[in-house]
């Protein structure tokens, strides 16, 4: 997940992090490494999401524990 998310983010010239990438600062364009994320659930397991690929992306930590209830 991490290698497809930042190998997707290389290309496009953007943050690892989605939430990065679409915020104005300027870790907008910041990869992180490995360590430096987490996995988040886009849709949190309270509100109905799954545990799929689809539903999963790589956050930065500080985004990851900004959204909480992942
Ligand atoms: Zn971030």
């Amino acid at each position: 997940m991490y290698r497809r998310q930042t190998d997707e983010a290389k290309k496009k010239g953007v943050s690892n992090c989605p939430l990065c990438a679409i915020g104005p600062a300027a870790n907008a364009k910041r990869l992180y490494d490995f360590k430096e994320m987490e996995a988040d659930h886009v849709t949190a397991w309270s509100k109905g999401g799954d545990t799929s690929e689809a539903n999963c992306q790589m956050l930065c930590k500080t985004h990851n524990r900004a959204k909480g209830n992942a």
